[in-house]
């Protein structure tokens, strides 16, 4: 019997120091090597890392320049990442590779167009492939920023995961920023019959903290959770033993499932 096939962000806010520019949380990167030796032969892996603090300041900085310079900054920046990421997952004997984002996806005519076989062909053969959230070229407007979840929006049709996990720097969704209030309750699960109420708590507590970013993050997990009639799990990379538990299809002593089914 085939293997399940697991997506899994490793995401800025986890591995990256998110306020220091170009810097890595190496802590973070060891838990991840732990979380990633302790599943990837019991799943297929399908790695994505976020661009955070490498992503983000070089965004800021150029996005005044020309098209141009800001798509090939941006991929100066999120290679250096990824590549640091990728080798130490070697290092470690993991069996992991760099998938360039821009050079299998692109946008033309405002569709995207994808070349999936060198992923597809990785996953099969039990090696991890490592995409990233990167700019995309676009024949139009020069470069597209996509998500690493978006990328695995992308992927998810053509290669459909059991389960995606989004590891995050804290133990998952909250009724507010927990890193800001420390009354914050967590939310275990997202279904059907709660997501409207977390929405509206979200978007409540945008205003509150101006973070924002859940509310859309939520959203987004919850329509892909529909679409691919599968759960997505946001649980903390920090905490291993929960990462390991959420990408094995284990139940959580802590974290948030959103499970649209
Ligand atoms: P990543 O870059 O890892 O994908 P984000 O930085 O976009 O993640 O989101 C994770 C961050 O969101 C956490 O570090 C947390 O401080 C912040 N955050 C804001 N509001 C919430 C919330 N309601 N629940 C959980 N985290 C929240």
């Amino acid at each position: 019997m085939s293997k399940e096939i697991v997506y899994v962000k490793l995401g800025g806010s986890f591995i990256t120091l998110k306020n220091k520019p170009f810097t890595l949380n190496i802590d973070a990167l060891d838990k991840a090597v732990a979380i990633i030796k302790n599943t990837w032969k019991k799943v297929s892996l399908l790695l994505g890392n976020g661009g955070g603090s490498f992503a983000h300041p070089v965004v800021q900085k150029y996005k005044n320049a020309c098209p141009e310079e800001l798509l090939v900054r941006c991929h100066s920046a999120t290679r250096k990442l990824n590549y640091i990421i990728v080798d130490k997952l070697l290092e470690n004997n993991i069996l992991a590779t760099t998938i360039q984002t821009s050079a299998i996806i692109m946008k033309q005519n405002n569709e995207y167009k994808v070349f999936l076989d060198p992923v597809k062909i990785l996953v099969e053969k039990g090696i991890i492939p490592v995409l990233y959230g990167e700019c995309i070229i676009n024949s139009k407007n020069t470069y597209t920023v996509l998500s690493t979840e978006n990328v695995f929006r992308i992927l998810s049709k053509y290669i459909k995961p059991s389960r995606i996990v989004l590891l995050t720097d804290v133990d998952g969704v909250y009724d507010k920023n927990p890193k800001k209030h420390r009354d914050a309750k967590i939310i275990n699960v997202i279904n059907r019959k709660n997501l409207e109420d977390v929405l509206e708590i979200l978007s409540l507590s945008k205003d509150l903290d101006e973070t924002g970013s859940m509310y859309g993050k939520i959203k987004s997990a919850a329509e892909l959770s529909e679409e691919l009639g599968i759960p997505v799990y946001i649980v903390s990379g920090i905490n291993t033993g929960e990462a390991i538990k959420a990408i094995l299809g284990k139940p959580l002593s802590r974290g948030t499932i959103i499970d649209m089914r």
